[in-house]
């Protein structure tokens, strides 16, 4: 009996619009390997067929995922090669495939990314914000209250912030920027490679201007891109220090007074100016 090697899962990424940005490293893969798990085989069967390719497909998505991993580790095991594809751009990234990547390298087996287009690099690297530090976030919540939290906990971060939207939310998330972020430059990438590539560049209010002049402007797949937060500066860790000092003290039940004049001993400044913050600080409770 001969035993057949074990087979290699591919990762490969597919084009994000233009069918022109498929590497001829992943076209050969997709005709070589035994079978293509895709999140949906109409949609990839589209791409298969215009690459003039005929393999064999599976679909795995986020609802039968689980099921289908011991399904694939069967025919990897029997020596069978699989290319994992998504709708667009790279797997795993806001698609299918974490549990099946997951467990595939617990055990051993050979996974190799064969790469290509993400929406959110695309869009970063044509943006004009800052590249060196970013915080991709995914989708927001659907949900506004939660979009907001959301978006509240992220205010302090100095990192450039990405998300992807759809376009049935882009005003709602433009608007709780807004609400959330302020005037901060936001750079909105639409329909990347596609034929109406757009990029808006504007603090979220204008946005929303231009896209009530334009609603062509609200169409499409979005990657909405946020500039940071300004660094603090030293005086504003300071005073961070300062006030997280005197709620400590009122806290500990020291009276207003007597934490004014510590404030003074350990940082400087006047009596005045630091009994008038443990006050305040005190009446916000
Ligand atoms: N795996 C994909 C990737 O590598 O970018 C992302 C899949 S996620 C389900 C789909 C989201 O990606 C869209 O809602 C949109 O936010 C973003 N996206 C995908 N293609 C895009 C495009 N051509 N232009 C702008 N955004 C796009």
């Amino acid at each position: 009996m001969t035993v057949s090697a074990i087979g290699t899962l591919y990762v490969v990424a597919t084009p994000i619009g233009n069918l022109d940005d498929l590497s001829p490293r992943a076209r050969e893969v997709l005709g070589d390997v035994s079978v293509i798990a895709a999140e949906d085989t109409r949609h990839s069967g589209r791409l298969l067929r215009h690459l003039g390719l005929d393999r064999p497909m599976l679909s795995l998505h986020e609802h039968n995922e689980s099921g289908r991993v011991a399904q694939l580790k069967a025919r990897l095991a029997a020596g069978d090669d699989v290319a994992l594809i998504s709708d667009a751009g790279t797997p795993l990234i806001c698609d299918p495939g974490f549990l099946l990547v997951r467990e595939l390298r617990a055990e051993g087996y050979r996974v190799v990314p064969i790469p290509g287009a993400c929406a959110f690099v695309v869009a970063l690297s044509a943006a004009g914000l800052p590249t060196d530090r970013f915080l991709f976030q995914g989708f927001l919540p659907a949900k506004g209250s939660g979009r907001r939290g959301r978006l509240a906990a992220l205010e302090e971060r100095e990192e450039t912030l990405i998300f992807y939207e759809s376009p049935h939310r882009i005003r709602d998330t433009l608007e709780d920027i807004a609400q959330c972020l302020g005037t901060r430059r936001v750079v909105l990438a639409r329909e990347l490679t596609k034929t109406f590539e757009t990029f808006l560049d504007g603090d979220a209010a204008s946005l929303l201007t231009r896209m009530e002049e334009d609603t062509d402007q609200a169409r499409g797949e979005f990657v909405v891109m946020v500039a940071g937060a300004s660094p603090r500066t030293d005086d504003d860790e300071a005073l961070v220090e300062a006030e997280s000092l005197l709620k400590a003290l009122l806290s500990e039940g020291v009276g207003v007074k007597q934490a004014a004049a510590i404030a003074v001993r350990l940082l400087g400044g006047t009596k005045k100016v630091w009994y008038a913050r443990a006050q305040a600080l005190k009446d916000e409770g």
